[in-house]
């Protein structure tokens, strides 16, 4: 009967156990998920907003910009003074460019922030044009001129940066002092380099040394440390 007894306990305890182990479990799976899904911050129109081929941006114009000559005085060289940029977006690249000239680095030059949905499709359209059937492969043949919403411009959250004295888009940016000390250093002020190089089979955007994107300080240490791409950091790659 005693021993009986025991059995029955020690069955009873096993399966309150295997209870407790699969709940923990799922806990941990939902855990997991959760945090792959939504890293710090997440939200669908906040800093970490992804753009890209595969998700377009669902408006024209976001709310939050303000004119890139309120944001910036005379801080940086403008190429389009009229431009708007996300008035967050704008506070840390000023902090950036301070922070520059403060390390002996300056001479830097915004070409482009906010851009419009149907403005980025006219430059899209214009490109297949002169090119026919560019963007129809881009995760084999990256482009550099996405289809209006598929640019992250759009957003106001992305700055085409380059130098005064180096003005065109292209991989030798990444050689000069302005370019470099971005790679290095734009992380600490909240900006990853958005399409890195070896990342085009993903981004489906070619290496682009001057395009940064604004994600907020957390994610961009993170992103930086771990050489990750945006839609890889994101669980979208
Ligand atoms: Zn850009």
């Amino acid at each position: 009967m005693e021993k009986r007894r025991k059995k029955i306990n020690r069955h009873v305890l096993s399966k309150r156990l295997a209870i407790a182990v699969l709940a923990l479990a799922v806990a941990a799976a939902i855990f997991l998920r959760l945090t792959r899904e939504t890293p710090a911050g997440a939200e669908a129109d906040g800093r970490l907003i992804l753009v890209n081929w595969t998700n377009p941006v669902p408006f024209d114009k976001p709310h939050g910009l303000v004119g890139l000559d309120e944001a910036f005085g005379d801080a940086v060289y403008l190429l389009n003074p009229e431009g708007s940029v996300n008035e967050e977006a704008g506070a840390a690249a000023l902090a950036m460019f301070e922070a520059a000239k403060k390390e002996g680095v300056t001479g830097f030059m915004i070409t482009t922030a906010y851009r419009s949905a149907s403005y980025q499709e006219e430059l899209y359209k214009a490109r297949r044009e002169r090119e026919p059937g560019y963007g129809d492969d881009p995760f084999n043949n990256p482009v550099k001129v996405l289809p209006g919403r598929c640019s992250e411009h759009t957003t106001g959250l992305a700055l085409d940066i380059l130098a005064e004295d180096y003005r065109s888009a292209d991989n030798g940016y990444a050689s000069t002092p302005q370019g470099k000390w971005l790679s290095e250093n734009a992380y600490r002020f909240g900006f990853i380099l958005r399409y890195p190089e070896g990342k085009e089979s993903i981004t489906g955007v070619i290496f682009e040394p001057w395009h940064f994107r604004y994600v907020g300080a957390d994610a961009a240490k993170e992103i930086y440390a771990s050489g990750e791409c945006l839609e890889e950091y994101l669980g979208q790659a």
